[in-house]
This record gives structure tokens, sequence and C-alpha cells, in this order.
């Protein structure tokens, strides 16, 4: 019987999967291979570790023809083309290779990964759920950035934005927690994990996003610099005589808390703020002062707002974090309980608040799984 979903989940240098039993609604078997490609690689492309992946399950009777209903992967950009998950065929790699220029590494690896599956299963369905999908809702007047229009109609040069198949989860699970339809509510998500994003939800649907055209835009993030001077790189490759090849490796791999105290680990910032590190401390404040001005926007986008949703690995764990995010916003409403937060607790407002502060943990995979099988049974949509 035809009752297992495989979803792919693969990044720079990882790959994650799950594979789902539709029937139990359950995960059966899931993992992560890392330090794919690069210098300390342990496997050498995403192709040969899809490779290894669907092997492992087969040979442990996991996974076979008979019983497996679809692949979800999960595509990084899918452009203006793609606002909703889509059965992947000839059209649809093809538009993905097309996208390719606006998401060089991400793109090339999620195709890599979608021939290796259609090769080994070329007969179960394949469904490519986009990260900048949920995104597609944004004003004209939000995505659009202040240059001449060529370069957006000629070269898509506009704001997308990313890690949508997160802030679409931790919505729904809100929605469910306040018991009250998306479509009532205004809500800020924050995403804070190694790379991390904002986004403005108004009645339900994305209005703004602090990702740009690519994921280099907006919050400091573990490696890259988020919001900069649009100056500051071509001042850099003349001052420092760098390519752009090496100015893209800067902003990219060696800035954010990389570079402002040496390390992007956040669980490693904290503990040289403990030890009085004075580069961890800044690092830290310029952090959460940053995401304090973004609240501070989309609150100003929204008008009203329900509640503010802190997920992935930072905002779920991080209470020294969740805390300086929000000191100084009683203004707009958003006060936290100090031992809720300490509790992690699902809700962590004061009882006075009219703003609730959720703290709900991201589920990508759960995402994934749930938009590639409605896609297959579009009557359940
Ligand atoms: P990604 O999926 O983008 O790699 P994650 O969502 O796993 O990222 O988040 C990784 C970040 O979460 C790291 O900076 C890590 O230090 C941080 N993190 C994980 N657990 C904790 C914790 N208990 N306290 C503070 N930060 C944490």
């Amino acid at each position: 019987m035809m009752n297992r979903i495989l979803t792919i989940n693969a990044g720079s240098s990882s790959l994650k999967y799950s594979l789902f039993d539709v029937e139990n609604d359950k995960v059966i078997a899931e993992g992560r291979v890392e330090h794919i490609g690069g210098g300390d690689a342990h496997v050498a492309s995403h192709a040969s570790a899809m490779r290894d992946v669907l092997n492992g399950l087969i040979n442990n009777s996991l996974l076979n023809q008979r019983e497996l209903m679809a692949i979800g992967h999960r595509v990084v950009h899918g452009g203006e083309i793609y606002s909703r998950p889509v059965v992947i065929d000839a059209e649809v790699v093809e538009a993905i290779q097309r996208l390719i220029p606006l998401a060089p590494l991400h793109n090339t690896i999620n195709l890599a990964c979608i021939e290796v599956t259609r090769e080994l299963f070329p007969q179960v369905p394949q469904v490519a759920v986009f990260d900048t999908a949920f995104h597609q809702t944004m004003p004209e007047h939000a995505y659009r950035y202040a240059l001449p229009e060529n370069c957006y109609r000629d070269h898509q040069v506009r704001r997308y934005g990313f890690h949508g198949t997160s802030h679409q989860y931790v919505v729904k699970q809100a929605a469910l927690h306040l018991d009250q339809p998306p479509e009532q509510l205004n809500l800020i998500t924050l995403h804070l994990g190694n790379g991390a994003s904002m986004a403005a939800i108004k009645n339900g649907v994305c209005v703004d996003t602090s990702m740009g055209m690519t994921p280099l835009e907006g919050l400091m993030m573990g490696s890259r610099c988020g919001d900069l001077d649009p100056a500051v790189p071509f001042y850099l490759a003349q001052a420092m005589n760098k390519s752009n090849q090496e100015i893209n490796e800067l902003l990219n791999e060696k800035s954010g808390f990389m570079g402002v105290c040496g390390v992007y680990d956040m669980r490693e910032v904290h503990r040289r703020v403990e030890f009085g590190d004075e580069k961890a401390k800044l690092a830290l404040e310029m952090f959460c002062y940053r995401i304090r001005k973004y609240i501070g926007a989309y609150c100003a986008v929204l008008g009203r707002v329900d509640a503010l949703i802190f997920t992935a690995g930072i905002g779920e764990n991080d209470v020294v974090v969740r805390r300086r995010c929000c000191e100084g916003l009683d203004a707009f409403g958003i006060k936290i309980d100090s031992q809720l937060n300490e509790d992690s607790a699902v809700a962590i407002q004061q009882d006075n608040a009219n703003v609730k502060v959720l703290v709900i943990p991201t589920d990508e995979a759960r995402e994934i799984f749930e938009q590639t099988l409605v896609c297959l049974t579009p009557n359940k949509q």
C-alpha cells in the first residue's frame, strides 16, 4: 500500500530527510548527513549523500517503490513562478534550472537531489516545496527595491524572502494555539537559527520579510552580515583588493557573529559573554538590537499585532535573546514574563500584555510533508 512520504531538505553542506507514514501521521525514520562537499567533507557531493540515504532506507526495508507515495523536496528559490508546491515534471526542472542565477548554490543542490530520487524512483511523484513561496503574497511596494525598473523586469531583482516553510508552519501552529483562523491573525514571526529571518503576517498572509533577493539581507546571522550599506562591498573590494567572489564569501561566510566575535554558534557566543568577552557581548547586542528594530518596523507595517512568534534553534531555546529582543517594547504592548520565558512555555507574555509572545518549535519536515500531501490530493486544499 502506498502510505509513505519521504521529505528531503538539502542545505549548503547538509541533507536532512524524514520518512512519514501517512496513515498514522508519524515519522518512521529521519536523519541528517553533514559535511557534504568542501574542504572537511565526509561525503563528496549532495548526489552521493542522496544516494546513500536512499540505499540506507531501502536496505533497512523502510523504503520501496510499492509503499512510497511521494517525495517532497524543499527547493530554495521558486522566483515569481511558484507560490505553492508543484509536482515536479520536465517543465518544473527547467524552471528551477532557470532560477539558478538567483540561488546558485542552493538550487543546484536541490536539482542534484531531485535527479537522484527520480533516477531511483522514476514512478514516484516528486513535489517541490519552495522556500520563497509563502512570501509571494507580499505587495509590490514591499518586495521592490528602489532600483531602475529594468533591474526588476529584466533581471528579477526584488525581495523574495526565505525560510517560507518555517514561517508558514509556525503561523499554522500559532492559529491552533490561539484558537483562531489564520485569516484573522496579524503576526510577527522570528525564525532565529544559523540563518535568521522575520516576517510580518497580516490576516494570515505574508506582507513583508527581512531576507531579500538572497538570504543575505536583514538580520545579523551566524556568518552572514544582514543589512548593510550597499556601497560597502564596492568600497571593500577596492580597499582590500578583493574579487567579487571573495567579497561574496566575506559577507556570507565570514560576517555576522563570526565576523564580530569569531564564532558563529550562539551557545558559544553565550559562553564567551560569561567569560567577559567584549566582542561577544557586542555581537549579542547587535543581534538583539536589529531584531528590536525589525519588530518596531513590523508593528508599524501591521498596525495591530496579535502575537510575536519565536522559533528555530535560537528562538526556541535562548531565554536571554528572547528577553533582550523584547526589552523596551512595552509601548507596543510587548511584555514578557521572565519566569514563563525561563520555562520556555508556549505563551510567555505577561497577563496584561496586548501582544501574545509565543515559543513554537518549527518543523520544516512536517510542513514539507503536509504540503506534499496536499499537492497530491488537491481536493484536500
Ligand atoms: P539551522 O537549521 O539554520 O542550522 P538551527 O535552527 O538549528 O539552525 O539553529 C542553530 C542555532 O541555534 C545555533 O546558533 C545554536 O547555537 C542555537 N541554539 C541551539 N540550541 C540552543 C540553546 N539551547 N541556547 C541557545 N542557542 C541555541
